[in-house]
């Protein structure tokens, strides 16, 4: 018997596209499903020292809870918060880079468009290329709306 419960298909969408992050934790890369844990009392400063400091479990749910808290308040878009998510750009796990990558697609982040970009071209991880993918075409969409 596991301990971990199994998903064929996405109870959200249906797609067979779901990924576990760890554990228990699965999200599906093609709606906005997952049943991952919302942070208890998850303040972005925590979030974030989380991301930088933390090992690999508590970076993957520190990212992943970017994501969840992105299009709330938006007030991690400031230029030192951004810093620290262009760094974990770099971070040596897969899905660290993807939930980061996803997460500033969904801020305001125009920073982070040539550190994407280089990511969606060089990254390692198909996961991660397509992360960012993602995150180019929310930002540029954005763009876009604003100066028409
Ligand atoms: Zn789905």
């Amino acid at each position: 018997m596991s301990q971990y419960q199994e998903f064929g298909e996405c109870p959200s969408c249906g797609n067979p596209n779901l990924r576990r992050l760890d554990g228990n934790s699965w999200f599906c890369l093609d709606c906005d499903w997952d049943n991952l844990p919302v942070i208890p009392n998850g303040n972005p400063d925590d979030i974030l020292a989380s991301l930088r400091h933390g090992d690999i479990h508590s970076r993957r749910i520190a990212a992943q809870a970017l994501i969840n808290i992105g299009d709330a308040d938006r007030h991690l878009a400031t230029t030192t918060d951004t810093r620290v998510l262009l760094e974990a750009l770099d971070d040596e796990d897969d899905d660290v880079r993807y939930f980061v990558a996803v997460a500033l697609g969904k801020l305001e982040a125009n920073l982070s468009l040539s550190k994407l970009k280089q990511l969606a071209r060089d990254d390692a991880s198909p996961l991660v290329r397509e992360g960012a993918k993602t995150a180019i075409e929310q930002i540029e969409s954005r763009q876009l709306a604003v100066s028409n």
